[in-house]
């Protein structure tokens, strides 16, 4: 798929150091990526009520990830996919009465806008799973011959039995959540699972090729027969094909830690060896006023909605970026405003803050580059841009257009623009 485009990202002066980010399957800071390549897999969007302010911020953190990279010198490749085939995909398509390519294609077109709005950064490979299909069935086939996945029963009517991966082929399974198996059982039921499937060898087993059911859309799975693919196999096959097996980051939003990011892991090493990724990073969730954002509850904020009713994108992204990525945060009105009045201040600090020996800039850019990393604090950058805002604006003369500097603080904007992705 034709990702969206670029923004164009300033040149800084020197260099910003390695970055560390929390990893989950270690609970201690790794450095993400040693060099000189970076390779990052962030999980895409299943499309549909695209973009939320949950979508927003993962992809948000792993923008900051790769603004931080790039800034030191690292060669990032960026692979992301789009589950476009999928159960609630299906199902939101039939409850609205519409073709599920339509909704897909509408709400992935809707995605790329918002991501533009926002200037995140695009990945190199967008991979749509209907396009990967013939690469994923391939993959399952290979894990049937190694005797790591098995067939069940076929549903009455249906030539062809659904395929699930045998968990007990991975002596490494369960290494990125460290979760206890009654959690496992829980959250699998929860998130997409099917742990009360008769005819599996374990109940956490994952399904990887679904048999074609009548009305279903389905594809040609050679010896699978038709059907389509499992989410976990998906995106193992998608990052191993473009990354190389064993990339740095593995990341999206903490509710993919289990089953979807440990299945991924487990498949990844079964079919490559491990590690499947080096570093498994997980951003928080979001809710809205204190309650979870769902779906379900139909409470969700689309980045769209709020673009459409006049918000400037750079104030989403800063409310956003105001949280640290791996905090759970809930958005609010407040949070907006404070971001918007943030966005003034600072680009009143800009317009007057410039020195002539830079000194003060650069000092800036120091402390920005430190902030960000340490696990891509963010809060911790927004700081030290409004301390140096305080004092640009409270110095004598600084509130008329010609201010304490006198000149625009170029070199500060840029700072803001390559490693935050706000323009001043
Ligand atoms: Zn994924």
């Amino acid at each position: 798929m034709r990702p969206w485009s670029a923004p164009a990202v300033p040149d800084l002066p020197g260099r910003g150091g390695p970055v560390q980010l929390h990893g989950t399957s270690t609970g201690r800071l790794q450095v993400a990526a040693p060099g000189p390549k970076a390779r990052l897999y962030v999980c895409g969007i299943t499309p549909y009520d695209a973009t939320h302010l949950g979508h927003a911020a993962t992809y948000l953190a792993f923008d900051l990830l790769q603004r931080a990279w790039r800034d030191a010198g690292l060669q990032v490749r960026y692979a992301q996919n789009v589950t476009d085939i999928d159960d609630p995909l299906l199902e939101r398509a039939t409850r609205d009465g519409v073709d599920w390519r339509e909704l897909a294609a509408s709400q992935v077109e809707l995605f790329a806008t918002d991501m533009e709005a926002l200037r995140v950064l695009p990945p190199d490979a967008w991979v749509g799973a209907v396009e990967a299909i013939p690469r994923i069935a391939a993959s399952v086939r290979a894990l049937l011959n190694r005797g790591a996945a098995y067939t069940v029963e076929p549903e009455p009517g249906c030539e062809h039995g659904d395929v699930y991966a045998d968990l007990s082929a991975d002596p490494g399974f369960g290494a990125v959540a460290h979760l206890a198996r009654e959690q496992m059982l829980a959250l699998s039921a929860e998130r997409g699972g099917d742990p009360q499937r008769p005819g599996k060898r374990d109940p956490l087993d994952p399904l990887l090729w679904r048999a074609a059911r009548d009305g279903e859309p389905h594809w040609d799975g050679g010896t699978l027969g038709a059907g389509r693919p499992g989410w976990h196999v998906e995106c193992t096959v998608i990052a191993a094909d473009d990354l190389g097996s064993g990339f740095d980051v593995q990341g999206g939003g903490s509710d993919l830690a289990f089953p979807h990011h440990e299945m991924s892991a487990s498949h990844g090493a079964v079919l490559y060896g491990p590690p499947f990724a080096r570093v498994y990073a997980h951003a928080g969730m979001v809710g809205l006023d204190g309650e979870k954002m769902s779906k379900s509850k139909g409470n969700l904020v689309l980045v769209s909605k709020l673009r459409s009713a006049g918000v400037e994108p750079a104030a989403i992204r800063l409310a956003v970026l105001a949280h640290h990525y791996r905090s759970d945060w809930s958005w609010t009105q407040a949070g907006l405003d404070d971001a918007v009045a943030r966005l003034v201040r600072w680009r009143a600090a800009v317009a007057v803050g410039g020195e002539d020996d830079d000194a003060g800039q650069l000092a800036v850019l120091a402390d920005l580059r430190a902030r960000l990393r340490e696990d891509l604090d963010a809060p911790g950058a927004l700081a030290v841009l409004d301390a140096w805002a305080s004092t640009v604006l409270a110095a004598p003369g600084s509130t008329g257009s010609q201010g304490a500097g006198g000149q625009r603080a170029d070199l500060v904007a840029d700072a803001v623009d390559a490693l935050l992705g706000i323009t001043l």
